[in-house]
């Protein structure tokens, strides 16, 4: 008998535990992964929780269509262990990241390719046990992606944080010739989209961020501007430093001052990708999305086939890796401990 060994979720709002158990045997198509890293997300925390702040006292329940103990984790690279009868051709070994956000396959946004936006999902580490574990049962091996040579953490961070960048630059895409895109947030998501900018649009992005470390660290890295958006004179600046105003934002942030800010700094006919869900209420004047010409889209992960693109992107050296921190998989609790208090710059990937 394997061991399955769990950081496990075992009530909402509780510290995970360590729980053991026999290692499920894959069936049909299913693929047992055996898990060498899995990343750690800033969702990560909201299923921990149980709950999104939506502004004010509101709360949305997550609770729901979720059995405890769970398993969180959803940036997750391993070796194949074993493939049921049905996986086809799947080789015992075979070092591959996992995509985990599965659909039903039958559902309107299945049949058009976005298992992410499923209305019954099977997405790992939110609905089906992740990879803060030994093991990880994959419904089919469709879902598996090689990714040599890069390292197994950074492909099990684009599986999350690089495909969740991807996804909202790539629809940015058609306003990026029309000067710099301002990115907001430079935390795990942003930094990838900080990465992927220079790699999809050939130019440097502007950036804003209220830490000041980071901000720093992104002009360093070839940043057209860093603007820190607790500054009341920061909206001037972006307006100056992209003449009049941006076409391309992207939120990685998604509370109600980012996307004050995001909209406050839009060109006429500009954009706004909202993928963050820190949480707040947002509202406007409704003439001003005429007047403004102004479009606010929200994309949450990305499709299969954006993962499978952002990975060749990586593995083509187009996209500078990001700081990435090993801890090991028993630290989960502690790792979830220092993002919830802000304390981490890039990704916290645990190893097993
Ligand atoms: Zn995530
Ligand atoms: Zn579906």
């Amino acid at each position: 008998m394997t061991e399955l060994i769990r950081q496990s979720l075992v009530a909402y709002g509780t510290p995970l535990c360590e729980t053991i158990a026999e290692c499920p045997e894959p069936r049909g198509t299913e693929v047992l992964v055996r898990i060498e890293r899995c990343g750690v997300c800033h969702s990560d925390l909201h299923v921990q929780d149980g709950y999104f702040k939506l502004g004010g006292d509101k709360t949305l329940d997550i609770t729901k269509g979720r059995t405890l103990p769970f398993t969180l984790g959803h940036e997750i690279a391993g070796v194949v262990e074993r493939a049921g009868p049905d996986a086809g051709e799947t080789k015992a070994g075979a070092r591959v990241a996992v995509y985990p956000w599965i659909g039903c396959g039958r559902c309107v946004a299945c049949r058009h390719g976005e298992e992410n936006n499923c209305a019954a999902s099977r997405h790992l580490g939110i609905n089906l046990d992740g990879g803060y574990a030994s093991h990880v049962l994959v419904p089919h091996p469709r879902y598996l992606i090689d990714y040599a040579p890069l390292s197994a953490s950074f492909a099990g961070a684009l599986m999350c944080s690089g495909l969740t960048a991807y996804a909202a630059l790539q629809r940015l895409a058609d306003r990026a010739d029309r000067g710099p895109v301002l990115l907001i947030g430079l935390g795990g998501v942003g930094s990838m989209g900080f990465a992927l900018a220079r790699a999809l649009f050939g130019a440097a992005p502007l950036v804003a961020d209220i830490d000041a470390a980071k901000r720093e660290a992104a002009l360093a890295a070839g940043a057209a501007g860093a603007f820190d958006p607790s500054d009341p004179g920061a909206r001037k600046a972006v307006l100056s430093a992209s003449a009049g105003g941006v076409y391309a934002v992207a939120d990685f942030v998604g509370s109600d001052s980012s996307l004050a800010f995001a909209t406050g700094v839009l060109a006429r006919g500009g954009k706004v990708v909202v993928t963050g869900l820190l949480g707040g209420g947002f509202s406007t004047a409704v003439a001003m999305f005429p007047i403004k010409a102004m479009t606010i889209e929200g994309t949450l992960t990305g499709t299969l086939a954006q993962a499978r693109e952002v990975i060749a992107l990586a593995r083509s050296g187009k996209i500078a890796p990001i700081p990435i921190h090993e801890r090991p998989m028993r630290d989960a609790q502690a790792a979830l401990d220092d993002l919830r208090a802000g304390k981490v710059t890039g990704r916290v990937v645990l190893t097993s």
